[in-house]
């Protein structure tokens, strides 16, 4: 266990976390710790569980067995009508961008704030437009996502996690569709987030992505997290 001292700079706390679907063990007694501000890759093989480890964060989905603790609420005993709470501390990024193809860019990031009950629309458009002049959209604000290359389709996903401000950034695999340029960009934005205080969970299973980035890494194999040799594990 952890330093009793160390639990308030803690923002997410999973203790023996187990999520079974039916049959399938997905996630099996897992245990880490992500720091406030901390940038984090989870990487392992497919099937290892790391999408199933993103889901609960979000509670897209339940963890089965466990104890899971994300910026001071306790998932195992969450409510149903809690969840848009945690969701509006979390931004999220999937590897197949998520975004509504009949919106325009700018207002597939717009709609976060809308959501959250933003009412200004000068307040919401003048975030939104330094959100898209950060990831390098701005002169593709009114372009629909079926016309953007799928590196500017993330870019536009990095702009939407980001508007609402939120604590914590959780990526699952978003580069896993993007060419290495494209990839590089992406993990730049998402370090741009991590410098503006958010702390960032980032799954992927590519390694010669995590060399080029000094972040702690925790590595699942078949839902259990295990130790790469030559690496001291801290969390
Ligand atoms: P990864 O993201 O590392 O590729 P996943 O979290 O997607 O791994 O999957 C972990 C395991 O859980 C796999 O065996 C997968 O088949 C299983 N699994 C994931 N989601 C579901 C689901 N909704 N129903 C049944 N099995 C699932």
């Amino acid at each position: 266990m952890d330093q009793i001292s160390d639990i308030d700079s803690q923002i997410i706390r999973f203790y023996r976390v187990t999520k079974h679907f039916g049959e399938t063990c997905a996630l099996q007694d897992l245990s880490f710790n992500v720091r406030k501000n901390e940038f984090l890759f989870i990487t392992g093989p497919s099937g290892a569980g790391k999408s199933t480890l993103i889901k609960l964060l979000y509670m897209g989905e339940r963890m089965t067995g466990g104890y899971a603790i994300v910026d001071g609420m306790n998932l195992a005993r969450m409510g149903r009508r809690q969840i848009p709470e945690l969701r509006r501390r979390i931004g999220v990024i999937f590897q197949d961008f998520k975004l509504i193809d009949s919106r325009t860019v700018f207002q597939n990031v717009a709609l976060v704030m809308e959501a959250a009950g933003f009412k200004s629309r000068s307040l919401i458009r003048e975030r939104v437009e330094d959100l898209l002049e950060l990831v390098g959209l701005a002169h593709h604000a009114e372009a629909y996502p079926p016309t953007l290359s799928g590196g500017e389709k993330q870019r536009a996903a990095v702009a939407r996690a980001m508007v609402g401000k939120p604590k914590i950034i959780l990526a699952d695999e978003p580069t896993a569709s993007l060419d290495p340029d494209a990839s590089e960009r992406v993990l730049r934005l998402l370090r741009a987030a991590h410098a503006r205080g958010a702390t960032v969970v980032i799954t992927t299973h590519d390694r010669d992505l995590i060399s080029r980035f000094d972040a702690r890494v925790v590595y699942l194999e078949s839902g259990r997290r295990v130790d790469s040799p030559g690496r001291e594990e801290t969390g």
